[in-house]
C-alpha cells in the first residue's frame, strides 16, 4: 500500500488548507472558525513519481485553548499509529504555543517519523521565525504557506525524503 502522511497540528494552523493547497483543488472542508472539520479526509498525491496517501487530522467537537480534547486526541492518536510519515504543522504568525508543545510530547511518545513544517509563512520576510519551533525537538521547520502558494514543491520534497 501507499505511504501514508498525516498532518498533525493544533486547530487553525491551516492542515485543511495545506491539504487544498497541495490538492490543487477544494476536497478538504476549510472554516474560519477552528475546530470544525468533521472528518478525516484523505487525498491521493503524486511527486516526482512518488505517490502517496496525504490524510488531514481535522479535530471535531469542542476543545479549548490550552488543552487537546480528546477527540482530538484520539483522532491524532490514530492518525499518528497509522502514518509513515507525520507533519507537523505549526503556525509562524502565533508563534509558538503550550499545545503545539503537547501535540510534540504526543509525537515523541509515539515514536513518530516527524517532519515539522511552519504555515503562514506568506512572505519570506518571515522564515526567519521559524527559528523559535526549534525548541519542539524536530530540527528546523520547513516554512510553507498554503495561502500563497509559498515553498509547495520544497515541502513535498522533504516528505518524500523522509517517507
Ligand atoms: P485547520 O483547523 O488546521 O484545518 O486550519 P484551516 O485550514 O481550517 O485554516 C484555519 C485558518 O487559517 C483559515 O482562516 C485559513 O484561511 C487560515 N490559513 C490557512 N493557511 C494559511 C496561510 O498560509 N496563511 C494565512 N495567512 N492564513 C492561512
Ligand atoms: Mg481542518
Amino acid at each position: 500500500s501507499l505511504p501514508k502522511i498525516a498532518i498533525v497540528g493544533r486547530p487553525n494552523v491551516g492542515k485543511s488548507s495545506l491539504l487544498n493547497s497541495l490538492a490543487g483543488s477544494m476536497i478538504s472542508i476549510v472554516e474560519a472558525t477552528p475546530g470544525v472539520t468533521r472528518d478525516r479526509i484523505s487525498i491521493l498525491l503524486e511527486y516526482e513519481d512518488i505517490y502517496f496517501e496525504l490524510v488531514d487530522t481535522g479535530g471535531y467537537g469542542i476543545f479549548d485553548n490550552r488543552e487537546l480534547s480528546s477527540d482530538i486526541n484520539s483522532q491524532i492518536d490514530r492518525a499518528v499509529k497509522e502514518a509513515d510519515l507525520v507533519v507537523f504543522l505549526v503556525d509562524i504568525r502565533e508563534g509558538l504555543t503550550p499545545l503545539d508543545e503537547q501535540i510534540a510530547r504526543l509525537l515523541r511518545k509515539n515514536g513518530s517519523n516527524v517532519l515539522l513544517a511552519a504555515n503562514k509563512a506568506d512572505d519570506a520576510g518571515m522564515f526567519s521565525r521559524a527559528v523559535e519551533f526549534m525548541s519542539l525537538g524536530f530540527g528546523e521547520a520547513v516554512c510553507v504557506s498554503a495561502a500563497n502558494n509559498l515553498n509547495k514543491s520544497f515541502l513535498l520534497e522533504k516528505i518524500t525524503e523522509k517517507v
